[in-house]
């Protein structure tokens, strides 16, 4: 049986993991000159690390990656709302939380794949009748999974009445520092009014950092550190220090897919990562609603049983979970980062302060823990 996925990103490479543990043949059609990642770090949470053990590269990533030990919730002037036991979290969820660099990552997952499944300059235009037409020719397809992301070509063949992406009124901006972080680093989220900034060590010792405020959409700069330089320069350290140590500086404005799709799956095609339930990034969790949609993909098309029993089991799997995932998120950024009123902020402060440290750690464990 063959599968043909549709981009390379960590979805469509963890689906190809997963299936081929199958017994599937997989491509994957990837329609840049070379699979890579654009973007700087990334946190995996307790989720994404289970299902990248379930994958067989758990380990390689977590010899790659820094364990996230986020220290908890600050203000722009450096007091904490509140701290957070990383130690008891990781061992309530079976595993801790990871900063890696995508590349780094993306490295781990290519090298697990045959380098013949994997082919570049592949834009996919259309899925016809069990095959798969791009740039590269056509091939033939049992199963297509369609992981080619927020703007799915796919989707919108298939899924032409699905509302398409929408601007949440944040943009984000992403560095890694240039060089291996001297001294002691204080990691942390700190959330102004309006804009946020978050700190996360990566494995070679340098650090990634992301900053996002409220903004019109399209808002660009010809010096975008100096930009964010202007929202987060005074705050406290290492905030402006983590931006001096950086000199490429990506700009991105957040976007999700607003209505939830009626199903993941048409016929033989499914859908998955960011092209079946793109989410705001408040809660970490885009990356690795991907990678248990590829364990459970993987896990329900086993040898022999047929497709459209399999597709449907992976629809009612993972569906619920990934747009539940999808609406807290987008939850937690209006009620956290996008707040600006004076008041309502001094109120979310007031409540992060003062939620007993156990209430706390549930709801940071209710989206993470999860098993294969
Ligand atoms: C600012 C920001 C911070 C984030 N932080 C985190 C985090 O800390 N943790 C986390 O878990 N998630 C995070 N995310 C979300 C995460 O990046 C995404 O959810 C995840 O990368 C989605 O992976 P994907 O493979 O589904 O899609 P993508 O990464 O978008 O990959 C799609 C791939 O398909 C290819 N493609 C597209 N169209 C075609 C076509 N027609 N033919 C062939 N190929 C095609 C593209 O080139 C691309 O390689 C963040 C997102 C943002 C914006």
């Amino acid at each position: 049986m063959r599968a043909v996925i549709v981009g390379g990103g960590i979805g469509g490479l963890c689906a190809a993991l997963a299936l081929r543990r199958s017994g599937w043949e997989v491509t994957v059609l990837e329609r840049a000159p070379r699979f890579g990642a654009v973007g700087a770090g990334i946190t995996l949470m307790a989720n994404a690390l289970t299902g990248l053990d379930a994958l067989g590269v758990g380990a390689e990533v977590r010899a790659q990656g820094s364990i996230d030990a986020p220290g908890g919730t600050r203000t722009p002037d450096g007091r904490w709302l509140a701290r957070i036991n990383a130690g008891e979290l990781a061992a309530a969820l079976g595993t801790a939380a990871l900063g890696i660099h995508r590349a780094t990552l993306h490295g781990v997952l290519l090298a697990a794949l045959p380098p013949a499944a994997l082919v570049t300059d592949a834009a996919v235009t259309a899925v016809e009748p069990g095959a798969v037409v791009c740039t590269a020719g056509r091939h033939p397809a049992d199963l297509v999974v369609a992981a080619d992301g927020i703007d799915s070509t796919i989707r919108h063949q298939l899924w032409p009445s699905a509302a398409p992406p929408r601007y949440v009124g944040t943009t984000a901006w992403r560095g890694v520092t240039d060089e291996p972080w001297p001294g002691e680093l204080t990691v942390a989220i700190t959330w102004g009014a309006g804009t946020e900034f978050g700190i996360v060590p990566l494995g070679d010792g340098r650090v990634y950092w992301f900053a996002a405020t409220n903004a019109p959409e399209g808002t660009r700069s010809p010096d975008e550190k100096a930009a964010v330089r202007a929202i987060v320069g005074d705050w406290h350290d290492p905030v402006p220090a983590l931006l001096d140590a950086t000199t490429t500086v990506l700009h991105h404005d957040l976007r999700h897919l607003p209505e939830p799709l009626p199903t993941y799956v048409r016929g033989p095609v499914a859908l998955l990562g960011d092209a079946a339930h793109a989410m705001t990034p408040n809660l970490g969790q885009g990356a690795a609603q991907a990678i248990e949609d590829a364990v459970v993909l993987g896990a329900a098309c086993t040898p022999g049983r047929p497709l459209a029993e399999a597709l449907a089991d992976y629809d009612d799997r993972r569906r619920p979970r990934s747009q539940s995932v999808a609406r807290a998120s987008y939850r937690i950024g209006r009620v956290g980062q996008q707040l600006t009123q004076p008041m309502l902020v001094a109120a979310r402060n007031a409540a992060i302060r003062w939620t007993p440290p156990r209430v706390a750690l549930r709801s940071m464990a209710r989206y993470a823990d999860w098993r294969p």
